[in-house]
């Protein structure tokens, strides 16, 4: 049975990984600083408090478990932030992964799997976004996505490093047996807002940023897609990276992108209630349109989508809003 470190599984995405994990019969340590995570939320296997920056407990924590891959998500993940403090981001996101690397490099390179993110695309070209489109972050956040994978390809030439970051467009939805979900806070994200303000309409209206796209509505069009998908495709990295075949870089994306209000017709249908919400300014850097081109996930790893059409991301979602003590 394989072993998988997993940095960040007290997190929304890195805890949906374990349990897919620990289900399909893997080994799961999570290495995590709790700084955004949960400790409840690690309920699949050993867990090791620590910091990605942290090299001496990194290597320990290596050499204690000997772990047959990694994979990566213990990073600052909000733009706004990002462009407030950019300096909190190039330490955490950069540094830390650099720390990885190292480690690895001197402990003995294994697959290491990392989160990557839609937002070095930037603004994009025209969409589908595939793999091969222009890189060009326009904010700290994604720069810092853009950094680790060149720090990937030069430690993959220099050290052998196996590597995959998959680039995710908007990950949504939770775990659909209700065990783990979105808890972030503040909350940024659309879909986790939207649902506040279905369940607390006198307290907190969601506010749409910007009806004056070029898009059908005017709202920005994203391609979300589910918590669970995307953990299935961090199992089918991990696979192809522990069969020996070729590091790269992969979109996890639907294909199919949903404005911003297309979402608020959708959470009402779902919860049978109204969305409260009210049109703000846009946010600054967001693109009018960013789905993915799924295409290279699909051939290169076999990677199937089950729960990202947008009715049970909704659902599970809204399960999870509702369990939360507030
Ligand atoms: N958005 C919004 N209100 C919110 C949060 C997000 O209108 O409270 C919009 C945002 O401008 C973008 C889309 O919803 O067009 C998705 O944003 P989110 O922050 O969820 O993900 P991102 O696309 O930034 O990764």
């Amino acid at each position: 049975m394989a072993k998988i470190l997993v940095t960040g599984g007290a997190g929304f995405i890195g805890s949906h990984v374990c349990k897919y994990l620990a289900a399909h019969a893997y080994e799961v340590v999570v290495y995590d600083n709790l700084s955004t995570g949960h400790r409840e939320m690690v309920r699949w296997g050993a867990f090791e408090h620590g910091d990605v920056r942290d090299d001496a407990r990194l290597r320990s924590v290596l050499r204690k478990h000997k772990p047959d891959a990694l994979i990566h998500f213990a990073s600052s993940i909000s733009v706004g932030e990002s462009v407030q403090d950019p300096g909190a981001y190039y330490d955490n996101n950069v540094l830390g992964s650099l720390r990885i690397m190292q480690v690895l490099a001197q402990e003995g390179v294994r697959p290491l799997v990392a989160s990557g993110s839609a937002a070095v695309y930037g603004l994009p070209e025209s969409v589908p976004v595939a793999e091969t489109a222009r890189t060009a972050p326009i904010n700290p956040y994604g720069r810092t996505k853009l950094v680790m994978e060149w720090m990937l390809e030069d430690f993959a030439r220099a050290h052998g490093l196996p590597w995959m970051v998959l680039r995710y467009f908007n990950a949504a939805g939770a775990d659909p047996e209700g065990e783990t979900g979105e808890s972030h806070d503040p909350e940024t994200h659309l879909i986790p807002n939207v649902l506040k303000a279905v369940r607390f309409p006198k307290e907190r209206q969601v506010a749409l940023f910007g009806d004056d796209y070029p898009t059908a509505d005017g709202t920005c069009i994203r391609d979300y897609i589910h918590v669970m998908d995307l953990a299935s495709a961090h199992v089918l990295a991990c696979e192809h990276l522990l069969q020996g075949k070729a590091s790269q870089s992969v979109n996890l994306g639907t294909g199919h992108g949903f404005s911003v209000r297309e979402i608020v017709d959708a959470a009402e249908r779902v919860t049978g209630r109204k969305v409260p919400y009210v049109i703000k300014a846009r946010r600054d850097g967001d693109p009018a349109r960013l789905v993915a081109d799924p295409s290279k996930a699909r051939e290169l790893l076999g990677w199937q989508t089950r729960y990202s059409d947008i009715e049970t991301i909704l659902r599970t979602a809204w399960a999870w809003e509702q369990k939360k003590v507030q």
